[in-house]
């Protein structure tokens, strides 16, 4: 195995080890989540190395003795600024990087780029934390394969109507027809399911640029995050804060 290993990835954690040092977790495009050390990373010239939510190409070395690896150099290519100006959008990141650590596994590349450009949009305008968070979530949705057309549903085929309120399977962990519901906690109305409907195509910028009435925004919210959290398979610590 070589010991010197080059990733592109995000930082989505940072924690102190210590007095001296630092540990971060990784989001990479080719391995997914890796553990690092920064060693002397709480003070000094490594004390800038690796900030939370920023974005590069990483030099990590693997020392085989106790498989673990360390930083030794980053050429950052983001560093967040707006972020961190707001609480709501802090925790905005916080929950991007928590939900692409628990279901990004199968597809790192594709989780890693929805990552890193939805945290670019999010600094350059932290006031619109929340239409980002939909936007992100529903382009996560359909990377993990569990969006639909909402045209039609897929547990009896039948085709919704145009004005028609869709509802949630959760074993299906999609949404249904009122009939082949079974929970009646996550409902999608239909200005929000044509949202969704027209944004499905567009990249992650485009969809930012969409216009979604506050109204609309807080049910959406609340219907993917459902829909996110329960395809998660439990609580998400970032949502419990009651910010988002
Ligand atoms: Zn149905």
């Amino acid at each position: 195995m070589d010991r010197d290993i080059r990733l592109e990835a995000v930082v989505t954690n940072s924690r102190p080890v210590g007095e001296m040092h630092r540990s971060v977790t990784l989001f990479s495009s080719t391995m997914g989540l890796v553990n690092a050390v920064v060693f002397g990373g709480r003070k000094g010239k490594k004390a800038a190395l690796a900030p939370l939510f920023s974005y590069g190409t990483f030099q990590l070395y693997y020392n085989p003795v106790n498989d673990s690896y360390s930083i030794t150099e980053e050429a950052s290519e983001f560093t967040p600024t707006g972020i961190m100006q707001s609480l709501e959008a802090t925790y905005t990141a916080s929950y991007f990087c928590e939900i692409c650590s628990r279901v990004g596994a199968d597809e790192h590349c594709a989780v890693y780029n929805l990552l890193r450009r939805s945290l670019l949009i999010l600094d350059s305008d932290p006031d619109s934390h929340r239409k980002i968070l939909i936007d992100f979530t529903w382009k996560l949705i359909q990377i993990s394969g569990l969006a639909t057309d909402l045209k039609t549903c897929p547990s009896c085929e039948k085709q919704y109507a145009h004005n028609e309120t869709l509802f949630f399977s959760t074993q299906m962990n999609t949404p249904v027809c009122r009939t082949c519901a079974d929970t009646d906690r996550l409902f999608l109305m239909p200005g929000s399911r044509k949202y969704l409907q027209f944004t499905l195509p567009l990249s992650i910028e485009e969809a930012f640029k969409v216009e979604l009435y506050e109204s609309n925004q807080i049910r959406l919210r609340d219907f993917l995050l459902g829909w996110i959290s329960h395809f998660a398979q439990g609580p998400l610590k970032t949502l419990q804060s009651g910010l988002l």
